[in-house]
C-alpha cells in the first residue's frame, strides 16, 4: 500500500452544466490518481472535456458531486478564501493563449502572484530570479505585444512557478506556438519539474507532446478510456 499521499486523488468526478431545460454531462464518473512528481499528459478529442477537467484540478471550477483531492486537501469542500489561498500557493496554470496581463511588464505578470503573502522586494527578487532561469532576463520590462509567442509562453511559465507550487496545470501549452518553439518550451517544462520537483498535467492533442509524459489519461465523452493511445510513442522515446 502507499502511505505518501498523491498529489492529485479524483474520486467519481462528475460536472454538468445546464443547457437550456436539459443539462449537458460534461465530466461523467473520473476517478485516478497521480503521484508526486508524475508528468501526466491528458489526452482526448476537442470537446473530450480536457479543459473542464483541468478547470476543476486547478481549483476554478468545481465538480457536480465527487471529490478532488490535491495533497489530500478536498478542494471542492474548501470555502472560497482557503481556495484561493491554496490556488494560489500551491497550483500553477498554464494556457494555451498565455494569459498575460497586457498592461504589465514581464516582471510585473510574474511578481503579480506573490503580492498576497510577500514583501514588494523579496517578490521583485524572486520574479527576477524566475525570469533568469527561463531565459528572459534581457526581456524583463517588456509588455506581453512587445514578446514572441515563445516567449510569453515562457513568462506564463515563470508566473506559475514562481510561487513553487506543488502542482503545474498546463492546458495546450505548445497550441499556440510553432513545433520548435513548442518542444523548446516543453524542455524548459520538464527542467524546471526536475528542479523544483513539481507534479505537471498537460493536457495535448499532440502525440509528440503527450509522448513527452510518463502517463496518459485518455478521455472521450468525459470518461477516461483505458486506450492507451499514445502508449507506442512513449514506450519509442523511453527506449531512446
Ligand atoms: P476539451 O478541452 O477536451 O476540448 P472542454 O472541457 O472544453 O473539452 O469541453 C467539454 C464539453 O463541454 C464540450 O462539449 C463543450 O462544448 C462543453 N462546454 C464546456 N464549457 C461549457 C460552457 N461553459 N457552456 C456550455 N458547454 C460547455
Ligand atoms: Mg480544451
Amino acid at each position: 500500500m502507499h502511505d505518501v499521499t498523491p498529489a492529485i486523488e479524483a474520486i467519481d468526478l462528475f460536472r454538468s452544466l445546464p443547457l437550456g431545460s436539459e443539462t449537458i454531462s460534461i465530466l461523467r464518473g473520473l476517478t485516478f490518481r497521480i503521484e508526486r512528481g508524475e508528468w501526466v499528459a491528458l489526452t482526448g478529442p476537442s470537446g473530450s472535456g480536457k479543459s473542464t477537467l483541468l478547470g476543476i484540478l486547478a481549483g476554478l471550477d468545481t465538480p457536480t458531486s465527487g471529490s478532488i483531492l490535491i495533497e489530500g486537501v478536498d478542494i471542492a469542500k474548501l470555502p472560497e478564501r482557503h481556495l484561493a489561498r491554496l490556488r494560489n500557493s500551491k497550483i500553477g496554470v498554464v494556457f494555451q493563449s498565455f494569459n498575460l496581463i497586457g498592461a504589465l511588464t514581464a516582471l510585473e505578470n510574474v511578481e503579480a502572484p506573490l503580492h498576497i503573502h510577500s514583501g514588494r522586494a523579496s517578490a521583485r527578487a524572486a520574479a527576477r530570479e524566475i525570469l533568469d532561469r527561463v531565459g528572459l532576463s534581457d526581456r524583463l520590462h517588456h509588455r506581453p505585444h512587445q514578446l514572441s509567442g515563445g516567449q510569453q509562453q515562457r513568462v506564463a511559465i515563470a508566473r506559475a512557478l514562481v510561487t513553487k507550487p506543488a502542482l503545474l496545470v498546463a492546458d495546450e501549452p505548445t497550441g499556440n506556438l510553432d513545433s520548435t518553439t513548442g518542444a523548446h518550451v516543453l524542455d524548459l517544462i520538464a527542467d524546471l519539474r526536475r528542479e523544483l520537483n513539481v507534479t505537471v498535467i498537460v493536457a495535448t492533442h499532440d502525440p509528440d507532446v503527450a509522448g513527452r509524459a510518463d502517463r496518459v489519461l485518455h478521455i472521450v465523452d468525459g470518461r477516461l478510456t483505458d486506450a492507451n493511445v499514445f502508449s507506442e510513442s512513449i514506450s519509442l522515446v523511453g527506449a531512446r
